[in-house]
């Protein structure tokens, strides 16, 4: 069942989000204030901040907070980002440990301006982590580079526990909506990752852009072809009027069936449902695979 957004001003009482006092989350906000560091929750206005925030995790976003693309779902800011900064992977490190979570996530700004997209950096991170953290399990979520294997093997180097690459919608929608992305460049980073190393590779995609039934499943197709192991399914929603609107909600009882279908089609491990991110509950892709 599918609602029409120019039907409903507002969003479906599904999507309305529990308000949660901004002191269950204070030992996060304070951790992540004292050091300095970027968030994809706040940056990405995503609207499960509470929830995780709450629950003592968050996704830490590195190489600054501006991106170099402008996908035109996305809330983070787009621009000339400042060099990276040489100090960010300790802190990261740090963080992580004084946040005590058993799983962390990390995620980028896309870092087209530097030869190497970043690669150098999220090595550094990883490994930071590993020293400071050894007992964390480590998930990234990586950008294209551009489909540059060296780069990615740079990253894969340092044996993240999982490695996720979003297609974030079906072929058809991609130049629309992540603009300067290549569909087939994003299967490719997913296949190198999964033929030169062991590490689970994730992807996620959003409903609501207008992808008919049919795309989403050839995009799971696409997916279990390149020996992509988890599946994140959640619900686009307009960050602010100059993002791409939203063009249908979608009800949780078609998230759970495209969650049962990707199931059937060979993923490991599949979150579905409307506010479903890649990062969303993401400690249990570990337990899980
Ligand atoms: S789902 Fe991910 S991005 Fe959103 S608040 Fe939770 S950890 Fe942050």
């Amino acid at each position: 069942m599918k609602v029409s957004a120019d039907q409903y001003l507002r969003k479906p009482e599904w999507l309305r989000v529990k308000l949660t006092k901004a002191q269950d989350y204070g030992h996060v906000k304070g951790v992540l204030e004292a050091s300095y560091l970027h968030t994809i929750c706040e940056s990405g206005a995503c609207p499960n901040k509470a929830e995780c925030w709450s629950a003592g995790t968050a996704t830490f976003m590195i190489l600054g907070d501006i991106c170099t693309r402008n996908c035109r779902f996305c809330n983070v800011k787009t621009g000339r980002p400042l060099p990276p900064d040489p100090n960010e992977p300790l802190r990261v490190a740090e963080a992580v440990k004084s946040m005590g979570v058993k799983h962390c996530v990390i995620t980028s700004v896309d870092r087209d301006d530097l030869t190497d997209g970043g690669a150098s950096v999220w090595a550094e991170t990883i490994r930071n982590v590993r020293t400071i953290a050894p007992e964390t399990t480590i998930e990234i979520l990586i950008p294209d580079f551009k489909g540059n294997v060296a780069d990615i093997q740079t990253v894969i180097d340092e044996k993240p526990d999982v490695v996720g690459h979003n297609l974030e919608t079906v072929r058809r929608l991609t130049r629309e909506v992540r603009v300067f992305a290549d569909y087939d460049t994003s299967l490719d980073v997913l296949a190198y990752m999964a033929i030169s190393s062991n590490i689970t590779t994730k992807s996620g995609i959003m409903l609501g852009l207008g992808e008919t039934e049919n795309e989403i499943y050839e995009t799971m197709d696409d997916l279990i072809g390149v020996n992509c192991k988890v599946l994140t399914i959640g619900q686009y929603l307009q960050p602010t009027r100059n993002h791409l609107p939203v063009k249908n909600y979608v009800h949780p009882d078609d998230f759970d069936r495209y969650g049962i279908i990707a199931r059937d089609k060979g993923f490991q491990f599949v979150e579905s449902a409307p506010l479903v991110r890649s990062s969303y509950h993401a400690e249990r892709t570990i337990r899980k695979v």
